[in-house]
């Protein structure tokens, strides 16, 4: 079963909308980095947020946390990243490009069929110096997972929030990975953005943990729109867990390659605290006032990539259709995740009708991102919109002169209404909630 729609497309669209550009594009970019343009940085902040909501901001069990990228370094002696986080390497000893030997089918080189070498262990984390000097007592790593930051944090965080187990904490930042092969558009990059949850629970409850946050983190996409027929849960089995997962599961998503993983869902068991607590002789425990007992807390982590998601959510909602014989390509966005929620478009750029047009938007832009343009015909703004996924367009039209009413167009079904100025924020703040939008619904028929 393959995508209905190719990566290509999607690259092309991103790049012709302001989505995603390669990175550094004037110097003929540089691989696997790239840049979210002004569709695709808001895109990317709206997943971020949704995400938050749904796992900080809704709950009362979850708290969020923003720990440095730079951590000192026997955190990853502890968490086992300096000796474990490896990939099997070989190189072609012709053409001389580098494979991950676990990830090849074949004795030779995809390329050029060149021999290769035995494989070696390369370590994926980025190394740096901190201060002047380079030298190995002040190496320091780019951190490959947010989830480390948590961990060492879980005393201050427990101390100072004066929260129960089980207690989730939260937190969305940048991770780097230098992976061997890289490729899929933002899919696999060597810098990259996390979600992660940490969500510590007294040890014997962790399998019923992990079962709930499974449906939880399955639903989030669901209800931001993904498809449930390009989604699927996958256990890991006994020889693909890493060494500190008891048990876990990957949520797929049916990207233009084939099942991919979108988010892993972890029991790490107490790996992490005990690991810490020991490497740094801090206790790590919790003390349990209700069973009056201390122990050292089980953790369940959901753990996502915003880029992957981001790619997700596009390739989901990508669509090429044909209206009244013509083409259009639209993204059917959730009008959470839309970059932009309404387009204010002046029938044409009209001395008369920009006053009332301007003054439109600027009763809008308070509450919604929105996009005032005046600029071509009309269907080919509408055209834009549909492609940046907006969820509605405003028509500000020489009848408006007389009426003070605008044409609200629907992005889906294509449908229009007619609505007072002094009305528009209401009835769009109601539609993008998700209230029905009928074109029969014509307000000038409600008010008869
Ligand atoms: P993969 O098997 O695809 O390399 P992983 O199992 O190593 O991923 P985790 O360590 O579980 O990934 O990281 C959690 C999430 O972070 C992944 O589900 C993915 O969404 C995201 N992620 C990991 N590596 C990358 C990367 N190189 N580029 C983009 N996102 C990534």
């Amino acid at each position: 079963m393959l995508a209905k729609v190719d990566m290509d497309k999607i690259v092309s669209l991103c790049k012709r909308r302001g989505f995603v550009f390669p990175s550094s594009d004037i110097y003929g970019g540089l691989g696997s980095c790239w840049d979210y343009g002004p569709m695709g940085a808001e895109l990317k902040r709206n997943v971020k947020d949704a995400w938050w909501k749904a796992v900080v901001h809704e709950r009362d069990d979850v708290v969020g946390l923003d720990t440095s990228i730079m951590m000192h370094p026997k955190v990853w002696v502890a968490s086992g990243h300096v000796d474990g986080f490896t990939d099997p390497l070989v190189d072609c000893k012709s053409c001389h490009l580098r494979w991950r030997a676990d990830e090849l089918d074949t004795q030779r080189c995809p390329k050029c069929g060149g021999e290769l070498t035995e494989p070696r262990m390369f370590n994926l984390m980025f190394r740096t110096f901190m201060g002047p000097l380079e030298e190995e007592a002040s190496t320091v790593y780019l951190r490959p997972e947010t989830a480390q930051g948590i961990f060492v944090n879980f005393e201050n965080v427990v101390t100072t929030s004066r929260k129960k187990l089980p207690l989730g904490i939260a937190q969305i930042g940048k991770s780097f990975r230098n992976e061997i092969t890289t490729g899929n558009f933002i899919f696999r990059t060597r810098e990259f953005e996390q979600c992660e949850l940490e969500y510590f629970v007294k040890p014997g409850t962790d399998e019923q943990w992990l079962n709930y946050w499974i449906q939880e983190r399955f639903n989030w996409y669901v209800k931001l729109g993904v498809k449930k027929e390009n989604l699927r849960l996958r256990q890991h089995g006994k020889d693909e867990l890493a060494h500190y997962a008891k048990d876990c599961y990957d949520i797929d998503y049916l990207f233009p390659m084939g099942w991919s993983e979108l988010e892993g869902i972890a029991n790490r068991g107490d790996f992490d605290l005990t690991q810490h607590a020991r490497a740094s002789g801090k206790e790590l425990t919790y003390y349990d006032a209700e069973a009056n007992e201390k122990y050292v807390p089980y953790v369940i982590e959901p753990s996502g990539g915003v880029d992957r998601s981001v790619l997700a959510f596009l390739i989901d909602a990508y669509d090429e259709e044909e209206i009244e014989g013509e083409k259009r390509t639209v993204l059917h966005l959730n009008p959470a995740l839309a970059p932009i929620k309404v387009a204010v478009l002046p029938l044409s750029r009209n001395e008369k009708l920009t006053p009332l047009a301007k003054e439109v938007n600027k009763r809008l832009c308070s509450s919604f991102v929105t996009d005032y343009d005046d600029s071509q015909s009309i269907g080919r703004r509408y055209r834009r919109q549909d492609e940046i996924g907006t969820p509605f367009c405003v028509t500000v039209d020489f009848q408006s002169l007389e009426d003070n009413q605008v044409t609200i167009r629907d992005r889906d079904s294509l449908a229009q209404i007619r609505v007072p100025v002094t009305e528009l924020n209401a009835i769009l703040e109601a539609k993008l909630k998700g209230e029905a939008f009928d074109a029969s619904d014509l307000w000038a028929t409600r008010q008869k």
